[in-house]
């Protein structure tokens, strides 16, 4: 096997990597990656053999485990089986994926929908597909990661702007040349900080220069607006986005992401992007697992509201004892650690205490701003969240973090 007589920079990379991993497991100081045993009601998770308080999910309806849910996903098997056919466009389209296609529509007030078999490759192929060479995105510095693959492999001039700043944004927009197709992207909730966009003028700066407006709804369905429908909800413009992405991974407790919008633009994804005509289908058990879900957000309001009160509980006490918490507004709360090593020192006082939270540093982050990345749901209780945040200031105070 060649392995053994390789010394070059692929190697390298491996070795600092496997290093930095090592290093942190050896200090005790590894919590990445651990397997949960157990999940017990969304908001406590058994970890070698312990009860833990999950802080670090994305199920923020509380709705993994929801029994309506699990009952579609096994009736799905029953009829259906585990997989399909293959990809989509041949034999894999059930009609279990048309209905979820158009629960996501109805859900989203668009005309029509296409779901992936994940979120990160809904964006990759997608804004690949819209974007060539000769087109324009912008895109928020701190967009997700897979938003900015898009924008690479797509090959179109891939411009950023600043964090959140929409005379930037106009900046970007004016260097464009006349007649240039261009594509303006963004979360709607960044997913490190929690911070929401500031839609209503990026609305109005896309159609003043007549530009496509892409959002990526992951951390905001369910979580915005009073029916959880997301961030056109939130801010009252419906119909303000073009391209309504979304995954189907995280409030909605299955896998997959999706896109909807104008039943053309649909018909022309469902006939040109390549992660849906080379990948297969949604297992049938995940599309009616996600089906129900968007029945249940809409059936019990009351998670909604929950979650609300839940993030503002944890995002206020947090602040009284003195964390930065940046400009969080929802259920992803980042705690202000500094130097990597502090946010692993953070965690790892957490989890010796039960508390299961992870730590987010560079260069997912920028170097400084490691954090505790920190997240409620709907599934927890006041009391449990109060507890939460005593052990995370006591070891706040311990670290000299606060
Ligand atoms: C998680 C996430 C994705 C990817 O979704 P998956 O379904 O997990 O692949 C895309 N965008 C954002 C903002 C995310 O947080």
């Amino acid at each position: 096997m060649a392995y053994s007589l390789i010394n070059d920079t692929i190697l390298q990379r491996i070795h600092a990597m496997n290093k930095r991993v090592a290093d942190l497991q050896g200090a005790d100081l590894y919590f990445y990656n651990q397997p949960v045993t157990e999940l017990r009601g969304g908001a406590r998770v058994l970890v070698h053999g312990r009860e833990m308080g999950m802080f670090a999910s994305y199920s923020y309806l509380g709705l993994v485990g929801h029994p309506r849910i699990n009952t579609a996903a096994k009736a799905a098997v029953d009829r259906y089986g585990t997989g399909t056919h293959g990809v989509r466009l041949l034999a894999g389209t059930l009609t279990l994926h048309s209905e979820l296609e158009e629960m996501i529509a109805a859900f989203k007030h668009a005309e029509a929908a296409i779901t992936f078999s994940s979120g990160y490759a809904t964006n990759l192929s997608v804004i690949a597909t819209l974007l060539g060479r000769g087109d324009y995105v912008i895109s928020d510095k701190l967009n997700h990661a897979s938003i900015v693959d898009g924008c690479l492999m797509s090959g179109a001039k891939f411009l950023r702007f600043h964090h959140n700043d929409m005379e930037a944004l106009e900046a970007r927009l004016q260097q464009i040349p006349d007649g240039a197709a261009k594509l303006v992207v963004s979360d709607a909730v960044f997913s490190m900080d929690g911070d929401v966009i500031d839609f209503p003028r990026m609305v109005a700066l896309c159609r003043r220069y007549h530009a496509w407006l892409m959002i990526d709804e992951a951390h905001s369905v369910g979580v915005l607006g009073k029916t959880g429908r997301g961030i056109e909800e939130h801010f009252n413009l419906p119909d303000a986005i073009d391209i309504k992405m979304g995954t189907l991974s995280k409030t909605i407790p299955s896998v997959g992401g999706y896109i909807a919008g104008h039943k053309d633009l649909i018909n022309y994804l469902r006939h040109s992007t390549r992660a849906y005509i080379f990948s297969a289908a949604l297992p049938p058990a995940q599309a009616a697992a996600a089906k129900a879900a968007f029945e249940v957000i809409l059936d019990e309001p009351w998670r909604v509201e929950k979650l609300r009160h839940n993030a503002e509980q944890f995002i206020s006490g947090l602040k009284q004892v003195g964390f930065d918490t940046l400009n969080t507004e929802t259920a992803i709360v980042p705690v202000v650690c500094g130097e990597d090593e502090t946010a692993y020192r953070m965690t790892q006082f957490g989890q010796h205490r039960d508390i299961f939270v992870l730590p987010v540093v560079s260069p997912a982050v920028p170097p400084g701003l490691a954090r505790l990345r920190a997240t409620v749901t709907a599934a927890h209780e006041p009391g449990e969240i109060d507890h939460a945040m005593s052990i995370i200031a006591e070891a706040g105070r311990q670290i000299g973090v606060i």
